[in-house]
């Protein structure tokens, strides 16, 4: 007797023959009657749900994050106490390429983290790169226009990015990153992941801090270089995900340590640079890294479609003790992100077991399309109500963050120092580094008008004058 359970159609019923579609005689045309064959034509043509826009092709893992370090001076977020655990769902990705893109291409990487707390989902979406190329999220939209495909000849072009570049000089500490080293990382087990934006931490007397997050490679850094690329990517387009998911199959579980800067709301008064400018980081000199604990990836997804495909993450999603900033791309990133996945998945998309928090969810929230989870049964459905529905709990409510000033459009270039952190990070780079970066820019720059290279130029110059200069001779030399 075989072991084998009977293959249905998707209403059950068996399904007599797989193998032969039904015909009128042996030669004859299809029947339209055959609906088995039908079902599985229109199934297969379904298949796809839309690409992300950005962020197209990843790898995804489970895993925990278990805490080491207190700081629950900080935060009264349960996630934080010292010797939690919390399930935990991470996905990489390359950014610009799509789907079919190759994992080893040069370019910044997604790290983004689903913490399944017991008081509900805390979602970081963060890159391995702890700043971003714009600040002002009006931008994003050109901003990958101009990193993706032109529009007539279909192909990258390094005049629409370096033309973006060269009247965004914001950009330039985010170039500096992406053309270094680690802008090849060797795999998705060898880099650092960032939480980028600033956030604020909220502890039991309703104080705030505002913090970042740094989640720092525990396997070391590990990046190729462009003749290593080729090579790779002419052999296997997916190496960082045969990497992370053979690592974890042979449990060899990837770690990073879960680290946090901390600056209290006085000291954001007095930055000499916005702290919550994500073109900047904050010096580890002036703002040191606290240890909070450790994250593990030490299971791989069943099914890639359901579980990393469908894996749906906004910086929207935070607990008590963890919130905002008043970052302008986060601010826009905590309604686009839900937006992006009510498109590419459908309104019910959190209610899928890898979305779905792991704690119970009661709202008022009904119907929509592909509803699966019950819908609320027969509870009531409005609130205020008299039949014991689900209450608010104002223990949650975080403290008022003060705002001021006149609504207006403001120049957000205005007397913003672009060019220091870039060139702190250009002074941080051994010789040979800053040799490979320069090398990599020009090479990037090949092909692309003076008068765009020239405008990007003074930039380089300005973060710091070894920078520009290598950069304007190698061209020169090209
Ligand atoms: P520190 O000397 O204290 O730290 C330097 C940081 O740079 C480390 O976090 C290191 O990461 C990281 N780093 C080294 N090489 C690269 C690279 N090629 N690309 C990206 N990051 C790299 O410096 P400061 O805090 O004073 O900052 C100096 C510069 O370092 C900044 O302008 C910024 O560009 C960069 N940096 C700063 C970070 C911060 O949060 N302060 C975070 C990341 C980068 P690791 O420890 O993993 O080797």
């Amino acid at each position: 007797m075989s072991k084998c359970p009977i293959m249905t159609a998707t209403n059950g019923s068996p399904i007599p023959d797989n193998q032969n579609s039904m015909t009128a005689g042996p030669r004859g045309p299809l029947l339209a009657q055959d609906w088995q064959l039908f079902e599985k034509h229109a199934s297969f043509n379904r298949e796809r749900i839309p690409e992300r826009v950005v962020h197209a092709k990843g790898s995804g893992a489970y895993g925990k994050l278990t805490i080491t370090g207190d700081i629950s001076k900080y935060t009264k977020a349960k996630v934080f106490e010292v010797g939690k655990e919390t399930e935990c769902f991470l996905r990489f990705s390359t950014v610009a390429g799509e789907k079919g893109a190759a994992d080893a291409e040069r370019d910044v990487r997604g790290f983004a983290v689903k913490f399944y707390t017991e008081e509900g989902n805390w979602d970081i979406v963060g890159n391995n790169t702890p700043v971003f190329f714009i600040r002002d999220p009006y931008k994003f939209m050109d901003f990958i226009h101009s990193q993706k495909r032109d529009p007539r000849t279909n192909l990258r072009s390094g005049t629409a990015q370096w033309d973006f570049w060269s009247q965004s000089p914001e950009a330039l500490h985010q170039i500096t990153i992406l053309m270094s080293d680690r802008g090849q990382p060797a795999t998705y087990r060898h880099l650092n992941g960032y939480g980028s934006h600033t956030y604020s931490l909220i502890n039991d007397d309703g104080e705030r801090y505002w913090v970042k997050f740094h989640f720092k490679t525990e396997q070391g850094h590990k990046t190729n270089t462009g003749e290593q690329v080729a090579e790779i990517i002419g052999n296997d387009r997916e190496s960082h995900q045969e990497d992370l998911f053979n690592a974890i199959e042979n449990g060899d579980f990837p770690k990073w340590k879960l680290k946090v800067q901390i600056m209290s709301e006085d000291e954001a008064e007095k930055t000499s640079y916005n702290p919550f400018d994500l073109t900047k980081v904050w010096p580890h000199s002036e703002f040191p890294l606290i240890e909070v604990g450790t994250l593990e990836l030490n299971r791989n997804p069943e099914n890639y479609f359901a579980e990393v495909e469908q894996a749906a993450f906004t910086p929207a999603n935070i607990v008590p003790g963890i919130g905002h900033s008043p970052d302008k791309v986060l601010q826009m990133r905590i309604l686009s992100y839900g937006d992006a996945q009510r498109y590419r998945i459908g309104a019910n998309h959190q209610h899928l077991p890898v979305n779905a928090a792991r704690c119970p969810v009661h709202n008022y929230q009904r119907d929509g399309a592909m509803r699966f989870d019950g819908n609320g049964g027969g509870s009531v459905n409005y609130e205020p109500n008299s039949f014991e529905g689900p209450i608010e709990d104002a223990s949650a409510k975080e403290p008022a963050v003060q705002i001021s000033g006149d609504a207006d459009r403001y120049d957000h270039r205005d007397g913003n120092d672009d060019f220091t952190q870039a060139g702190d990070l250009f002074r941080i780079m051994p010789k040979d580094e800053q040799n490979r970066l320069m090398d990599t820019i020009a090479g990037a720059m090949a092909g692309v008008p003076s008068s765009i290279t020239d405008r990007q130029i003074e930039y380089f110059m300005k973060a710091d004058v070894e920078y520009g200069v290598g950069i304007a001779n190698r061209l020169d030399k090209s």
